[in-house]
């Protein structure tokens, strides 16, 4: 889509929201972009509070996520759960199958475990090709990043341009602290991860997963291999180009 707003337009309209409650911020999603919008969920914490809310907002809304194919049975399960809860028709985008069978054939199946480039590579099949497919059908996606979560989050707006993705990026949960994720979680009864209760506070593929240790940033057990701390990301909330 071509930007709908200008630079003066949109640093307004994020004057206006940051106030705002995340109710009221999709409303206005809604309002805006109407079903041209979906959330983007990993179903994690964040993403089911905000689902919660968006749901709330609009029985209808519009709920993406990407399975890898290399996800932790409590993440499938998850899923139906969630399904169940709201009625929703969670949308699922897949890596592309031929490239799949041809990076495990050339590579074998846990290379990314062998250095930094092989596992954004693998990121690069299994997430960010499929996110780039499934966000070209859209004018706008939610997310659920916090500020505080660090790295490059700690500078959001609640409305971004995606300029990666040709679309509009609303981070409704931008204010929001981890312990409050938590407590409305426990509030509403919204169906959660199980491996959460098991120290995984941020979760992803099975194999690149591990539950984090007393002290730990929540981050930490994410390719806990890798010993960049600012490197804990997949691809999917950063500006790169994809890495061959
Ligand atoms: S998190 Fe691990 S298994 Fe999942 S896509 Fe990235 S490297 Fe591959």
């Amino acid at each position: 889509m071509t930007q709908k707003f200008t630079p003066a337009q949109l640093a307004e309209i994020n004057r206006k929201l940051e106030t705002s409650t995340t109710e009221e911020i999709l409303n206005w999603t809604d309002q805006t972009f109407g079903n041209a919008a979906a959330q983007m969920s990993s179903f994690g914490l964040e993403d089911q509070t905000l689902f919660h809310i968006y749901w709330t907002v609009n029985p209808k809304a519009r709920l993406m996520t990407l399975d890898t194919l290399r996800l932790p049975t409590e993440t499938y399960s998850l899923f139906d759960q969630t399904k169940l809860r709201y009625g929703v028709d969670v949308e699922f985008f897949y890596p592309e199958m031929d490239s799949v069978a041809k990076m495990v054939k050339e590579k074998g199946n846990n290379f990314f475990y062998q250095g930094r480039a092989n596992r954004e590579f693998c990121c690069g099949v299994r997430k960010v090709e499929p996110l780039g497919r499934a966000l070209a059908t859209l004018d706008a996606w939610v997310t659920g990043l916090r500020r505080d979560q660090g790295m490059d989050r700690g500078s959001i707006d609640i409305v971004e341009w995606d300029a990666a993705h040709n679309n509009y990026k609303i981070n409704p949960l931008a204010n929001w602290t981890f312990e409050q994720v938590q407590e409305f979680v426990k509030e509403n009864e919204i169906p959660y991860n199980e491996l959460h209760d098991q120290g995984y506070p941020s979760l992803g593929c099975a194999p690149c997963t591990r539950a984090i240790k007393p002290g730990e940033d929540i981050r930490a057990g994410r390719w806990w291999w890798e010993d960049d701390p600012n490197a804990k990301e997949c691809g999917i909330h950063i500006v790169a180009p994809l890495k061959a």
